[in-house]
């Protein structure tokens, strides 16, 4: 028996299927006596913003990545993905803080949290982490951590009755000095642009789990790379938005700016009868099968989220005249990744250099 808490064990087994439950969470460990909360619950009641409690009021669209994140870590499913290619300021950072919190804390897993460089992940624990946890109970469960012996800067350690389980904030740009500790959760933030070998390196610490889910946040400033081509392996969830009046259907970023009405109070219009709709009552709809097995992805644009004021956005998109303001845009509001006039080196754009020039090139061979 892995978990006391009652009612768990068969609800997993009827719902699983995937191999036997003590496959899957045991490894020597031992569940809390106390009833689990769901991640949307432990979101809701043990973490705050600077604006208060965190709530999904305004952030609706964040519900169904956070439930899905929940249901692999409460059915303990092996090797999943999931990616969040999003605007800034959604509040997706806070839910991914949240669930590094969520498993070392409830579910008793081994976190890593990466960021792009070691001076970020210095900064985060201290200025994400911590004001995150609104539960003194929480804050006073966490110090900081030594593994094998070492200590290690970004280490937090979580000790229990059978052991400490341990969450490790690290630059992913920096990893020489890193330590090799063996994780269960990988939540890579904001990691748009790091070496390949890198990522390769964060990948091997799930190696020995159980669980291995690996989160990917960021804000996609790579065409066809980074978060993107990670959005892209997954089943690419998007937002639509229902016009009742007319009965379309609209990916609000795709139909930027003809879903901004900017006459008096701004509102979200749709794009083909100009009816005023809300941006909070839509539906996540996946665009295709997950190119990755259990790997499920969603575009969240700034436009879905309504604690986003419409106002701003659009005051933001006037003052966005140059190529490269509109390109940066794209990226931090609609979550459609540009990177502007540095178009990197593609196969398209060799070929029409090798047509316009008669110049010899070709793409390194891999
Ligand atoms: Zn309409």
């Amino acid at each position: 028996m892995v978990l006391n808490v009652p009612g768990w064990r068969g609800r997993i087994e009827a719902e699983g299927g995937e191999s036997p439950v003590e496959e899957r969470i045991a490894r020597g460990r031992r569940g809390p006596s106390r009833p689990m909360p769901s991640f949307r619950k432990f979101l809701e009641e043990e973490i705050k913003t600077d604006r208060g409690p965190f709530t999904f009021e305004g952030r609706e669209a964040l519900r169904q990545a956070v439930d899905h994140l929940g249901e692999i870590l409460r059915l303990g499913l092996p090797g999943r993905t999931v990616s969040v290619l999003k605007g800034t300021q959604i509040g997706m950072t806070t839910v991914a803080v949240g669930l590094a919190l969520y498993a070392v804390h409830v579910h008793l897993l081994n976190v890593g949290y990466f960021l792009p460089d070691q001076e970020f992940a210095n900064r985060f624990g201290d200025t994400r982490i911590r004001p995150a946890i609104w539960n003194p109970r929480l804050s006073d469960a966490m110090r900081d951590g030594r593994y094998k012996g070492a200590s290690s800067k970004g280490l937090k350690e979580f000790p229990g009755g059978d052991g400490s389980r341990f969450l490790y904030i690290l630059g992913l740009r920096d990893i020489g000095n890193a330590i090799s500790l063996p994780l269960d959760l990988l939540i890579r933030d904001e990691v748009d642009d790091l070496p390949p070998e890198n990522l390769a390196w964060s990948n091997d610490r799930l190696d020995a789990s159980k669980v291995a889910l690996t989160f990917n946040l960021a804000m996609g400033r790579t065409p066809g790379g980074g978060i993107q081509a990670m959005y892209e392996d997954g089943d690419c969830s998007v937002w639509l938005v229902p016009c009742i009046a007319c009965g379309g259907e609209w990916a609000l970023e795709e139909n930027w700016p003809d879903v901004f009405s900017g006459e008096g109070e701004p509102y979200l219009a749709c794009p083909r009868c100009g009816a005023r709709r809300a941006r909070s009552a839509g539906r996540w709809s996946p665009r295709r099968e997950a190119a990755l097995e259990g790997h499920r992805s969603w575009r969240i644009p700034q436009l879905a989220v309504g604690a986003i004021h419409l106002g701003r956005i659009g005051a933001k998109w006037r003052a966005a005249r140059r190529p490269s303001e509109r390109a940066k845009f794209r990226c931090s509001v609609l979550a459609l990744p540009d990177a502007g006039k540095s178009q990197p080196i593609d196969l398209a754009l060799l070929a029409l250099l090798r047509d316009a020039g008669g110049y010899s090139m070709e793409p390194i061979p891999s």
